[in-house]
């Protein structure tokens, strides 16, 4: 998508993916290998005019091998935050954006502190490499914890408070190389079995204070890393209380439905930014649904007889619990996208079992 979103403003991409299957070898050179191979770093880099990531799992000290050869954007501190969860609600409370009670935990025994201290429910997840709702266990009652512990006790942890949000939002920011930044609306997302089924955008019924909370929490994040390029921050809505779950140094999920349903797509803003372009609108046009095909994939002619609906497959072999594509449909007001979204949720197949 970043590479589609290249291609009229001239610019063309060099992937560097481990898998020979990746999606991105149809748009784009790819390059196979290992991220924490130095030789294979070095061949992706030659020629290159710079390195961004839509991934926050590479590697830091890859990035930063990068970084010495050649400008990588978003700066690779971003890469540090937003890898290990305890970094990352440190960094999120020192600038002002709060986040659920947490709580370290290294051992068993700070296991039973923690949740003493936070109550039940409580979410006990792995500080690094969970996505989607993997490598978490809730805790209900505290006779769970030497369940919880068994399964996730060979990892560094984090215990957080439940919270009994309202809603799950998210707000997308980007900022360019000359610090101006922009904001996309509050978008408004569910989620199954930890992941994304759904996004609104924008989210119904957000008063402009809750829109102005989230830029500002956005904004001094972005200021503060120095940051060039988009950056989501997933957010759990208590009343009129914004809390963060975690942050995301990429395009995200749930800006997919800019492609059709704003000014400018969350790809091309992120392409504007790191190339020092200026930064495009990023107004809605309408109001848009996306959904994600998981594990399986609808009919493409049921779908695409949905007026205004736009299909985007990323040609990944189907694996339960695997995003293999997305549907965005965009309408002029809520009224008529609830029309169609009422046609077109029932052709979404669910996830076959076995994701988890
Ligand atoms: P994550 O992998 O942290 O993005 O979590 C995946 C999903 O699990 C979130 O989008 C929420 O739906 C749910 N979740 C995660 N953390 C919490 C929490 N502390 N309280 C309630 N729900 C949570």
């Amino acid at each position: 998508m970043l590479a589609r979103a290249g291609d009229p403003l001239g610019i063309r991409c060099r992937f560097l993916d481990p898998s020979p299957e990746a999606p991105a070898g149809r748009v784009g050179d790819l390059v196979v290998g290992a991220y924490e191979d130095p030789s294979v770093l070095d061949r992706f880099a030659d020629g290159v005019a710079l390195v961004t990531y839509e991934f926050e799992n590479v590697p830091v000290a890859s990035a930063e091998h990068l970084a010495d050869r050649v400008r990588v954007l978003p700066p690779p501190r971003a890469l540090e935050v937003s890898q290990d969860r305890v970094v990352e609600k440190r960094f999120l409370e020192s600038v002002d954006v709060p986040v659920a009670p947490w709580r370290p935990v290294g051992s068993r025994a700070e296991l039973t502190r923690a949740v003493a201290e936070l109550g039940c429910p409580a979410v006990l997840k792995t500080r690094r490499l969970g996505y989607d709702g993997k490598g978490q266990y809730v805790i209900d009652a505290p006779a769970d914890v030497e369940r919880a512990w068994a399964r996730l006790g060979d990892a560094s942890l984090v215990l957080e408070g439940f919270v009994r949000f309202d809603r799950e939002l998210s707000i997308l920011a980007v900022r360019a190389r000359d610090g101006a930044t922009a904001c996309y609306p509050l978008v408004e997302n569910h989620h199954a079995g930890g992941i994304l089924r759904r996004s609104l955008a924008p989210a119904a019924a957000v008063p402009p204070a809750l829109q102005a909370e989230a830029e500002g929490h956005a904004r001094r994040v972005l200021e503060t890393l120095d940051y060039v390029g988009v950056l989501a921050i997933e957010l759990f809505q208590v009343g009129d209380r914004l809390l963060a779950n975690e942050m995301a140094p990429r395009v995200h999920n749930s800006g997919h439905w800019t492609i059709e349903g704003a000014e400018t797509s969350q790809f091309e803003s992120h392409l504007r930014a790191v190339t020092g372009l200026p930064l495009g609108g990023t107004a809605p046009r309408g109001v848009s649904v996306m959904l994600n095909f998981i594990g399986t994939l609808p009919d493409p002619v049921a779908v695409l007889a949905i007026p205004g609906a736009h299909l985007h497959l990323y040609g990944k072999a189907p694996r339960p619990g695997r995003k293999l594509g997305h549907v965005t449909v965009r309408a002029d007001d809520r009224a008529a996208l609830d029309q169609l979204r009422v046609r077109l949720e029932p052709l979404i197949p669910s996830d076959p079992p076995g994701g988890h």
